[in-house]
């Protein structure tokens, strides 16, 4: 059978893969969007909902290092490894290493820097077409809030880099904290506000909504292999067909380097597996996200009173089990934050794509530039997949700033 020819293929549906989508069709493309399951219903689904523009500074950074013991032999610390699969992991552990000193640090913040500046702007278009996904958006700030003195003294030296960047926060004290978040009174010892910062109410729904364009240009199919012919990309799907592309843009968060490597291109892509506990609540309790730092989760007010905490992190194969001593990790320390009695509903865990630097791959693959890579957004999907949209397209259309070549997979040669 002739494969169907097709303009553009995206992979995944998830934030990244939604944005790409929408900004390759504002410039009138041709666009089909391959996804097995609901539209962002794997890491776009259970996160923190932050839009964090201030979010620069990459977990790889000089002070990991410190941290090393509790990360290797603490179970409940907010950062953990898991001991049977540490040779599996330690080829991008020893690369993840590596990123972890000042210098590189400096690089790597600079480029997510970059991506930064443009998460609104890679937004506003594809909100003015869907008012619907705008009303889920709400603009309050996000706030730290540090809960030791240590915590907050080794605070100071991300508040001094985030000030020297120009980025925009508030340094608040204990009481102004809890001016802000009355629920976080005698919880803390100050706080910083990020008061550019907005939240989405339901990270899913808005994806849907946003993706509503999309409609009618949606195959639910997952892709088995990409293999670049003379005439076009194929993409070759589990339910038997094969699509032929002019362009292929790879955005399957954490499954992208297993689809690039069926073309022999390997990306050392690791995944950050992360938690969410969620509370029903009778009345809502915070305002805006609130991230008590130590602890290193958010406590995202969402729609229908939900209160969701995200966060932590637990190096391990995406096969194991949901860890629940994670889970409970959050779920108790929420309770004790916040004075609340109830269990959580609902447990949910996910996988952050994650390079050892921390910073995206995107644009063309060095195997065959018709295949663009948009994946490897670690904390900050939901935050920069509108800005990674626009740049793809960018792209694509021959745009695209220089510096995106920084971006390219070719770095980890
Ligand atoms: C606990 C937690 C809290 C977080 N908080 C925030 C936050 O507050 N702000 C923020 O900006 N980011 C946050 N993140 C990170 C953010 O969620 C991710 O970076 C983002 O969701 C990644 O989006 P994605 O589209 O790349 O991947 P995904 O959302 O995982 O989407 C990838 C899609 O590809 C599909 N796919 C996989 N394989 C195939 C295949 N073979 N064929 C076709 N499709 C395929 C999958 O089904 C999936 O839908 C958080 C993450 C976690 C875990």
């Amino acid at each position: 059978m002739t494969p169907r020819h097709n303009e553009i293929v995206v992979i995944g549906g998830g934030a990244v893969g939604i944005a790409c989508a929408l900004w390759l069709r504002r410039d009138g493309h041709q666009v089909t969007l391959i996804e097995p399951n609901a539209l962002a219903a794997e890491c776009s689904f259970g996160n923190a909902s932050t839009l964090a523009e201030y979010g620069c500074t990459p977990i790889a950074n000089a002070s990991v290092w410190g941290r090393l013991p509790s990360l290797l032999f603490s179970q409940d610390s907010p950062f953990v490894v898991r001991w049977s699969r540490i040779p599996q992991l330690m080829p991008w552990l020893l690369r993840f290493l590596g990123q972890c000193n000042t210098h590189a640090a400096k690089t790597n913040t600079h480029r997510l820097l970059r991506l930064l500046e443009r998460t609104y702007s890679g937004y506003e278009p594809l909100l003015e077409a869907s008012p619907e996904a705008a009303a889920l958006i709400r603009r309050r700030g996000c706030l730290y809030a540090y809960t030791t003195e240590q915590g907050m003294q080794a605070g100071r030296a991300e508040i001094a880099l985030r000030e020297s960047l120009g980025i925009e926060q508030e340094v608040l004290n204990a009481n102004q904290v809890a001016d802000l978040e009355p629920v976080m009174a005698g919880q803390n010892v100050g706080g910083v506000l990020f008061p550019r910062s907005c939240h989405i109410r339901n990270t899913q729904q808005f994806f849907q909504n946003l993706a509503a364009p999309l409609q009618g240009s949606i195959k639910r199919a997952r892709v088995q292999r990409v293999v670049p012919q003379d005439h076009g990309v194929a993409v070759s799907c589990d339910d038997g067909s094969t699509l032929l592309a002019d362009r292929v843009v790879l955005a399957a968060g954490a499954w992208s380097a297993q689809l690039a490597a069926s073309f022999g291109e390997r990306i050392p892509l690791g995944v950050e597996r992360g938690f969410h506990v969620e509370f029903d609540l009778e009345e809502e309790l915070l305002t805006r996200p609130t991230c008590p730092v130590e602890s290193a989760f958010y406590m995202t007010p969402l729609e229908g009173g939900r209160l969701r905490a995200a966060g932590t992190v637990e190096l391990a194969s995406m096969r194991d089990p949901i860890n629940l001593r994670r889970t409970n990790y959050i779920e108790e320390r929420v309770r004790q934050i916040l004075h609340l009695e109830q269990p959580a509903s609902r447990r949910w865990m996910g996988f952050r794509p994650t390079l050892p630097d921390c910073v995206p791959v995107l644009g063309p693959s060095r195997q065959d530039p018709r295949v663009l890579y948009a994946f490897g957004h670690q904390h900050l999907g939901i935050t920069l997949a509108g800005a990674t949209g626009q740049l793809i397209a960018d792209c694509i259309h021959g745009r695209a700033p220089q510096w995106l070549d920084e971006y390219s997979a070719s770095r980890f040669t």
